[in-house]
């Protein structure tokens, strides 16, 4: 069955030694931690990724990347490659946070061939999809969501959209403080099951995790955990504190 993903998202924070620091104490805190049905996940800057590597790599925890290009290699100044990324042994990418459709404009076209390219590389892609509040507020929710999902992932076929995790990120609820309720979330993960259900089937629905992320912390985790389809948290300001990052991590 699906495993739990606790997955904690630095984003543009942190200095070198800082990184070090906090990934070796999650290292620690984590150690005694025996259980199989979890993964977890930490995404850094691309900068600490091959020493924070170094540092976990007798430890179970994984790596991810928080975004990639589309194609390999070749004049992408600044870009960062999966090719790249697959061949330090990087796992996880995240694909498609809000924060890179808002400031970078990156569109569900562009991110379908994200996709295409990190499974071709072997990566897992974390699929972040999700609505704003003025959505919301006008009931834009399901519609929203669905077409994030359907024109970021639909293109793929079931081996491939095996190979994927899904994230609903509401956009209103990430840095914010304030969380979905575990009904909303619920809602949505179940809503888009019920896709995945429809496109492909019920097997293969049923193997897909999806993450909820926003605003996730010690004290709403266990909560957002127990729901039926919420299989794991992508966590952003907690994940930037050990204590509360392993806190979490023990909510599940
Ligand atoms: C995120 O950046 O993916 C996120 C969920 O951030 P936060 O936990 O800070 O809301």
């Amino acid at each position: 069955m699906r495993k739990y993903i606790i997955a904690g998202n630095w984003k543009m924070n942190l200095t070198l030694e800082e990184g070090y620091g906090l990934a070796s104490e999650i290292k620690w805190m984590v150690a005694d931690e025996v259980n199989n049905n979890i993964e977890i996940v930490i995404i850094p800057s691309y900068i600490h990724l091959s020493g924070i590597q170094n540092l976990l790599k007798d430890s179970s925890i994984k790596l991810g990347a928080q975004n990639c290009h589309h194609k390999n290699s070749g004049a992408y100044t600044g870009e960062i490659s999966p090719a790249a990324l697959a061949n330090i042994g990087i796992k996880y990418v995240i694909i498609g946070h809000s924060e890179r459709r808002q400031y970078n404009g990156e569109t569900n076209e562009i991110l379908a061939e994200k996709i295409n390219a990190a499974i071709e590389n072997g990566l897992t892609p974390i699929y972040c999809f999700g609505e704003t509040l003025w959505e919301r507020e006008n009931n834009l929710e399901l519609t929203i969501n669905e077409c994030q999902v359907r024109e970021g992932l639909f293109h793929l076929t079931e081996d491939q959209i095996k190979k994927v995790v899904l994230a609903y990120e509401p956009v209103w609820a990430i840095g914010t403080g304030k969380t979905a309720t575990s009904a909303q979330a619920q809602q949505m993960h179940s809503f888009v099951r019920e896709l995945l259900k429809e496109k492909y089937n019920k097997e293969t629905a049923e193997s897909i995790s999806i993450l909820y992320g926003g605003s996730m912390k010690p004290e709403n985790a266990k909560e957002l955990l127990s729901c039926p389809d919420i299989d794991g948290g992508l966590i952003g300001g907690a994940a930037l504190e050990s204590r509360s990052f392993v806190e979490i991590v023990k909510s599940v």
